[in-house]
């Protein structure tokens, strides 16, 4: 061969390699390393380019996401390479068989997805979906052992509005998710109820960053009063949050979200002094109640969130309770158990609040620091409807005593409710009967006027009745 033709032969071999590394080079962009899968990216580029091809009003197309449960928990008692080999493994399934004709992407580290062109038939993408669970359900040889992971399904069609891939692939995913969640099957369609529900939810939560950068939270304060007396013994502290734009938000809603996405310690910090520096302006005798929610207790900083609170307002820490709901100790009891002391010992009392509608583990009453016990106002207002209620009240209220707890009764609406729980010995009482959650600013009207009531001549052996609050 001549020296010419040596490098023209030289560069046509360049030119393959270049060619095989382009081609390479290309692959490896489009393919999730660990399962070769589609990537994410070029998952849905190519789903999009099939969708413009179809028409969803003549048969629509399935999008199914599947996500993997459990592999943080393999990942930390294994070892990473253990996680990785049950995706690969899980993946090497999702792509086998009839299931390779569709288009087949990992999403993240622990979601794959699935798209069915033309499916037509809904009935047959749930079909595919459940099949596919089935066979992810296998267990998965690990060294000398064998392991099963938990794996869910969403469902989503191609409608004429939603036609894209990453619509497809966000509803197929609110549609996992919320299997994933509930009990029941491990596998479901997406509905629009769940994207406004999805929607609300973003809306919660800016509504509580915003309202931590602006001051838009504040605390609205319960009267509870003692039973037998018939004076004031405290305030509860109720979260409340006001936002320009999305209006006023119930904690019962936001306070979930909080906990969801990591706000609440944030929050929770904030009520606590908001709620100490509120009390060290009362009367001494007076009693805070502020809520702890159990995310709380996995911050780090409880213990310091409450003496910081308590040092910065001068509060004494016997004019502080904390209620915690029997959700609180169902996670990690020792973890939540020694923290409980330590605010035991730095002199709060602990509230085990709605008492009677969890688990109600009697356990609990004795092995937890509970100073009292707060009954749940699904009880109260059961008194009418259903007999045995006063019956199961009168045991509560004995155990309650025989342990040295003290018992509040809440969700006091009327004066026949506030008769029976006197009658059971109930210690205090709180509801609309007697005062409903009142802005700090007019607190200093129901303290006043409970004093007055005190300083008026009484006779001694008629205990007082409790006072009906204003009607508004
Ligand atoms: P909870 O601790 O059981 O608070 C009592 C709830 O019952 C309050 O609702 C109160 O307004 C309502 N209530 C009081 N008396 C009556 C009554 O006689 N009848 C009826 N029907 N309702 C009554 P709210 O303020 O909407 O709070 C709801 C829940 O939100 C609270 O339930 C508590 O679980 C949570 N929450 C409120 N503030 C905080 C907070 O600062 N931190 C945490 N973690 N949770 C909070
Ligand atoms: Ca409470
Ligand atoms: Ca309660």
């Amino acid at each position: 061969m001549s020296s010419m033709e040596e490098l023209l032969a030289e560069n046509a071999a360049l030119k393959e390699q270049k060619q095989q590394l382009e081609r390479d080079l290309a692959h490896v962009l489009k393919h999730d390393q660990l399962t070769g899968l589609l990537n994410r990216a070029s998952f849905i580029h190519q789903v999009d380019n099939l969708l413009q091809k179809l028409s969803p009003t003549e048969s629509p197309s399935a999008m199914i996401e599947i996500g993997i449960s459990g592999l943080p928990r393999i990942s930390g008692s294994l070892g990473r390479h253990a996680s990785d080999y049950m995706i690969a493994s899980l993946a090497a399934r999702i792509n086998q068989g009839q299931y390779a004709e569709f288009i087949c992407g990992r999403l993240d580290y622990s979601n794959f997805a699935l798209f069915i062109p033309d499916v037509g038939d809904p009935v047959i993408a749930l079909t595919t979906a459940k099949k596919m669970l089935e066979a992810l359900k296998a267990p998965i040889d690990w060294i000398d052992r064998k392991i099963s992971l938990d794996t869910s399904a969403g469902v989503a069609l191609s409608t004429e509005t939603d036609n894209d891939a990453l619509t497809l692939v966000q509803n197929a995913g609110l549609a996992l998710r919320n299997r994933a969640e509930r009990m029941g099957p491990n596998y479901g369609f997406f509905n629009p109820s769940l994207a406004q529900a999805a929607k609300r939810r973003t809306e919660v939560v800016s509504a509580i960053e915003d309202a931590a950068a602006h001051g838009y939270f504040k605390l609205m304060h319960q009267p509870f009063f003692n039973t037998k007396s018939g004076d004031l013994a405290g305030f509860e502290s109720l979260l409340r949050l006001d936002h320009p734009k999305f209006g006023s938000i119930s904690p019962i809603e936001f306070i979930p979200v909080a906990e969801e996405r990591g706000l609440i310690a944030k929050v929770g910090t904030w009520a606590l002094n908001e709620a100490c520096m509120t009390a060290a302006s009362w009367p001494s005798h007076l009693i805070v109640s502020v809520n702890i929610s159990p995310e709380q207790f996995y911050t780090g900083s409880l213990l310091t969130d409450v003496h910081t609170a308590l040092e910065i307002s001068s509060l004494p820490a016997y004019r502080l309770e904390l209620e915690i709901t029997e959700s609180t100790m169902l996670k990690d009891s020792d973890v939540v158990l020694s923290q409980l002391n330590s605010l035991r010992e730095m002199g709060c009392a602990i509230v085990l609040d709605d008492f009677g509608t969890g688990y109600s583990s009697l356990s609990y009453l004795w092995k937890y620091p509970f100073s009292k016990l707060k009954i749940d106002r699904s009880f109260i207002q059961a008194l009418e409807s259903t007999k045995t209620i006063k019956g199961i009240l009168r045991s509560i209220a004995d155990l309650a005593r025989n342990l040295g707890l003290k018992i509040t009764a809440e969700g006091v609406e009327t004066s026949e409710h506030a008769d029976i729980v006197r009658s059971l010995g109930c210690d205090y009482v709180q509801g609309y009967l007697c005062g409903k959650p009142t802005d700090t600013k007019d607190l200093a009207a129901i303290i006043m006027k409970n004093f007055s009531d005190q300083i008026r001549p009484r006779p001694v052996e008629a205990p007082r009745q409790i006072k009906p609050a204003a009607r508004n």
